[in-house]
């Protein structure tokens, strides 16, 4: 029996036998302790009952994963007064009773858990040398204590996703403390507001630019200052720039037209897609034609460094491009125009008369839309439509 540096265990914890398996470290580790204290009646008893073992997963120990094997014991209350009998010894501070894990093993899950997320902190944890899922990390991480919101003066408030592009919910931030206060299971302004009417001190809320935040705070904190956050600020301020700065590439390029759209598109008898998709916003088309001036401007390098007699690598290397696409620029004599994705075919586009006409007849359900197209020999999925 010893007790080792590498692995600090609990005052009266020995470690009786060390094996390495293919999986890590199995420790068997005893308890000495000569007595144990009722978890009913806080009193001490030196009556052992029996003993059993059971076994925990604890911190990795160089790089290996490590099971503990512990021994525990239980004991009699010798208290008459006590309800308890018999109890089992409890070694507080290194593993809870029933517990699967060591505290230490779970602290680490937990410090992971909060600096990645499930998923990474799984794959971080395997190679720390820890096995959990991420669904253990995520319900380590749930367990820990909710911290106390306290009184909220200035909240931020914006949407967040559940499901990118699908499902969205609100947070609020304490501003003061930057810590999450709730977390809220859609974006709609009579969710927020009912929220912000719990609150009474709410002075300032920090939102977005869009109109539903503004109406929630108007409708649930009318008290409140409101104000646009920095973040957003920032991302229209940025939006803004990109606008000015194609119109300024698209105006130097005025001659430069882009090529018409093709003919076939033209003679094609189904809807088109514009007819059936909401237009492209005009900034999209700007930032377009801003991708396109700066394509205009690298075919122009691409042409002048062949005439200086630069060999293709080499321009290839210096303006960051492929060397196939710098030859296929050199033949053609200039860059081929970029197709535009939305005008692209899709198997819906034969259909689109008909589901327009279904919809103008009052079909509204995308399901009973699908088995219809379906019927037709329609390949697409039910999501598609
Ligand atoms: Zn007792």
């Amino acid at each position: 029996m010893e007790r080792t540096p590498f692995l600090p265990l609990p005052e009266g914890m020995l470690i009786d036998e060390v094996q390495i398996t293919e999986n890590g470290l199995l420790i068997t580790v005893i308890a000495t302790h000569p007595t144990s204290r009722c978890p009913l009646c806080s009193e001490f008893s030196s009556s052992i009952h029996s003993s059993y073992r059971r076994r925990v997963r604890d911190v990795s120990c160089g790089g290996r994963q490590v099971q503990l094997c512990l021994t525990v014991r239980t004991f009699f209350c010798r208290n008459a007064l006590c309800q308890r009998k018999i109890f089992t010894e409890r070694i507080p501070q290194f593993v809870e009773p029933w517990a699967r894990m060591t505290i230490r093993y779970c602290q680490a899950l937990q410090s992971i858990g909060l600096s990645t997320c499930g998923k990474g902190g799984a794959k971080l944890a395997a190679r720390l040398g820890m096995q959990a899922s991420r669904h253990t990390i995520l319900h380590r991480i749930m367990a820990l204590p909710d911290g106390s919101a306290g009184s909220v003066v200035s909240v931020g408030v914006d949407d967040f996703s559940f499901r990118r592009g699908y499902r969205f919910g609100t947070i609020l931030v304490n501003l003061e403390s930057h810590r999450v206060v709730d977390l809220l299971p859609d974006r709609r302004a009579e969710t927020a507001a009912q929220w912000m009417r719990k609150p009474p001190d709410v002075m300032v809320v920090s939102r977005d630019r869009g109109g539903e935040y503004a109406s929630a705070a108007t409708q649930g904190a009318p008290q409140a200052i409101q104000c646009a956050d920095r973040f957003h600020i920032v991302k229209n301020l940025t939006e803004a720039a990109q606008l000015l700065v194609a119109r300024c590439q698209a105006e130097n390029l005025a001659p430069l037209k882009p090529e018409e759209p093709q003919q076939d598109e033209q003679r094609n008898p189904v809807i088109s897609i514009e007819e059936w998709r909401p237009p492209e916003p005009a900034y999209v088309e700007k930032a377009r034609l801003a991708r396109r001036a700066g394509r205009h401007a690298r075919s122009q390098q691409v042409v002048e460094l062949c005439e200086q007699h630069m060999p293709t690598q080499e321009i290839a290397r210096q303006l960051g491009m492929g060397e196939r696409t710098v030859r296929a620029w050199l033949k053609r004599g200039t860059f081929p125009e970029a197709k535009k994705r939305r005008k692209r075919q899709s198997s819906f586009d034969a259909f689109a008369p008909f589901v327009l006409k279904r919809w103008q007849n009052g079909e509204r359900t995308g399901l009973a839309l699908w088995r219809e197209m379906k019927a037709q020999g329609y390949t697409g999925t039910e999501r598609s439509v």
